[in-house]
């Protein structure tokens, strides 16, 4: 088997300032062929503890692959406060199940209704907020981000730079269909989020979550009716 190329010639070497894009970009395409889990074990071996996957805990599919690579690796709950009570279930049913190395991050602020006149400020303030203490110190972070989630995201690749925050991103399930996530719950026997079979194709904050109908966009539920798509944490 090719060996993957790396960032540096040091697999553990710091990432100091911006990282060989064009070596990104190899090590992307590469892994694009590859099983997801050759991309989580890419970034553990280049990243170690400097890694993390910000886990949405609509499904467990990520937490299932990373614990296949190793159980060391840091999981974070962003815990905006807006979060359905059967995510918060889901969220410690799974940590037990896997007994994760789990952060779960709030943003520390009373209730609001800040999400009724201002979606942007609220994801800001729990969510990229919160996201960027997780980030912080870090070289790199993972996430559940598919091509198939939307137009948005159509050509996210396994592996990128995350410019905005100045750390390498992993995408390891990026390639990944709706058929290719249902196929892997069903055929290694995941937890399923209680709400997954009452029409949430994709599941946040329970005031901008709404159940889609067939044929819709997965995040067609999000922010439904705006022309908001996305929370910020993956500009
Ligand atoms: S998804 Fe809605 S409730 Fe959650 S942080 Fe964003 S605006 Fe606020």
């Amino acid at each position: 088997m090719t060996a993957l190329p790396r960032t540096s010639t040091d697999p553990m070497a710091p990432v100091s300032g911006v990282p060989d894009l064009e070596e990104l970009h190899r090590v992307s395409r590469a892994l694009e062929t590859r099983p997801a889990t050759a991309a989580i074990e890419w970034a553990w071996d280049r990243f170690g503890d400097d890694l993390v996957l910000a886990a949405s805990f609509q499904d467990c599919v990520m937490i299932d692959l990373v614990a296949k690579v190793s159980a060391d690796i840091e999981i974070a709950f962003l815990d905006t406060g807006y979060h359905f009570a059967e995510t918060l279930w889901y969220v410690e049913h799974v940590r037990r199940r896997y007994d994760l190395n789990l952060r779960v991050v709030s943003p520390n602020l009373p209730a609001d209704d800040l999400w009724l006149t201002d979606t942007d400020a609220c994801c800001a303030a729990r969510k990229v907020a919160p996201l960027a203490k997780v980030l912080s110190g870090r070289e790199a972070w993972m996430s559940g981000l598919r091509r198939a989630d939307g137009p948005v995201r159509a050509t996210t690749p396994v592996v990128t730079y995350d410019v905005g925050r100045g750390l390498v991103k992993v995408n390891p399930i990026a390639l990944w269909s709706d058929l290719d996530v249902d196929g892997y719950v069903r055929d290694h026997d995941l937890p399923v989020h209680p709400l997954a079979g009452r029409g949430y194709a994709s599941i946040g904050c329970w005031p901008c979550t709404r159940p889609v109908t067939e044929g819709d966009d997965t995040r067609a539920g999000r922010w439904a009716g705006t022309d908001k798509t996305e929370c910020g944490l993956h500009a």
